[in-house]
């Protein structure tokens, strides 16, 4: 599978991440006031800015903090002359002190509950004799101790984590618990069955790494955590596909939108509102000056992406054109890829191999020649995985198409590119 994987760092405009970005990112904010000699409470900042008077000599004593857009909240905590490091307060509480004419020397702040799994907080201080000292992060000090000075002015930010990575459930017995922390005797707050979709945020620590699964965050112990080659789905039964062209890529220039992906609204055509049932592809080495007939032979060549039955070779001159159905077995379930828009020169490919239905096929095999045949405005294979008994499924439908599985015409049309990144069926 690691052929396929180089492969797929190729299909980079029309793949959807499968990390879900953080729709709520742009209202998740941090507000922050300080409190500084002379001055009282300076009036809120937020996201960055700058909240505090510098070069007036004033002395800052307190401060607040608040997140909101997102579940969690945020801790923080004061040094100050005389007391040293004060307690933890919380969401919007005042730490340090006022009233007492106190100078504030360091703090400490940290996210907590779920905006912690998805943000950094960033904060710096300005500091008497100093000036503003260096960025630092989620719990750690900015400012100094027991140096007598006194923080000025104040900034806090908030900057979303990088997105974890997709992996796997890889266990041989039913499921993995997910935990709350990072250890075995921690309370279960999920079941994960074997072969499930997990995001993985950095790397393993004391043998957890931390997951978010079905939206809940939580640790799984990292030896039962795979990346790739092929889980196992839920009925015991294993997919596998691979990219039916060589070099794939969906980009697609020749449609209005540069890339053909799975569920994109099609604007170009007359018979109403079309979304996309598969993905159009091709090779990244194709020729734009030829036409497909006069292509590599690698250009050429679409395989069957997995082992299976042909159930249908043939076409016409409308829809999906010339065109092969593979019919594959998952455990007790039956799927099929579709083959479509492949060059008239095919028919002979079928008839010098012997391919035709209730032939069988290795993942890899040839099955035809890229084409254009049908309603297609260019060389492309549209390829399509799907649940039905038709060998000739509708490409396109009159609905928005988001999941990586929908049902249209009474089948269950799968995204390619998510079956092929998964090793699996959603
Ligand atoms: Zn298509």
């Amino acid at each position: 599978m690691k052929k396929l994987f180089a492969l797929l760092t190729l299909v980079c405009i029309c793949v959807t991440m499968l990390v879900v970005p953080i729709s709520a990112a742009d209202s998740v904010s941090v507000t922050y006031n300080f409190h500084q000699q002379n001055v009282g409470w300076c009036g809120e900042a937020k996201n960055g800015a700058s909240c505090g008077r510098t070069g007036q000599s004033l002395r800052g004593e307190a401060f607040t903090v608040k997140v909101s857009g997102m579940s969690g909240g945020i801790q923080y905590r004061a040094h100050c002359q005389n007391y040293g490091w004060r307690s933890w307060v919380s969401n919007g509480s005042v730490a340090g002190t006022t009233g007492k004419s106190l100078r504030l020397e360091a703090l400490q702040i940290k996210l907590t509950g779920e905006i912690a799994n998805h943000f950094d907080v960033l904060y710096r201080v300005h500091v008497s004799t100093i000036g503003w000292m260096d960025w630092v992060k989620n719990g750690e000090t900015a400012g100094t101790t027991g140096r007598s000075l006194q923080i000025e002015s104040l900034e806090i930010k908030l900057v979303a984590k990088s997105t974890g990575r997709a992996g796997y459930v890889n266990t041989s017995s039913a499921s993995l618990n997910l935990r709350k922390s990072a250890s075995t005797s921690s309370s279960v707050i999920a079941k994960m069955p074997k072969g499930s979709q997990v995001t993985v945020y950095g790397s393993a620590v004391n043998g957890f790494y931390k997951v978010s699964y079905n939206g809940i965050v939580g640790y799984a112990s990292a030896q039962y955590i795979a990346f790739s080659s092929t889980p196992t789905p839920s009925n015991n039964a294993t997919l596998e596909f691979d990219w039916p062209v060589n070099d794939v890529t969906c980009t697609w220039s020749s449609y209005k939108s540069s890339t053909m992906s799975w569920g994109e609204y099609e604007g170009n055509f007359s018979d109403g509102r079309n979304y996309h049932l598969g993905l159009d592809l091709r090779s990244s080495k194709y020729d734009k000056s030829l036409s497909p007939d006069k292509q590599t032979a690698s250009v050429r060549e679409v395989k069957a992406a997995a082992d299976g039955t042909v159930v249908y070779v043939g076409g016409t001159t409308s829809g999906n054109g010339y065109r092969v159905v593979i019919e594959h077995k998952v455990g007790d379930k039956t799927v099929r890829t579709l083959y479509a828009h492949l060059s008239t020169a095919s028919e002979q490919f079928w008839k010098d191999n012997g391919i035709k239905a209730g032939t069988t096929v290795k993942r890899g095999q040839q099955i035809g020649y890229l084409g254009n045949t049908g309603l297609s405005s260019g060389a492309h294979l549209h390829f399509a995985i799907y649940e039905g008994n038709t060998t000739n499924p509708k490409g396109r439908c009159n609905y928005e198409v988001t999941a990586n599985k929908t049902t249209y015409d009474g089948m269950t049309f799968y995204n390619p590119k998510y079956v092929i990144e998964n090793d699996m069926l959603p």
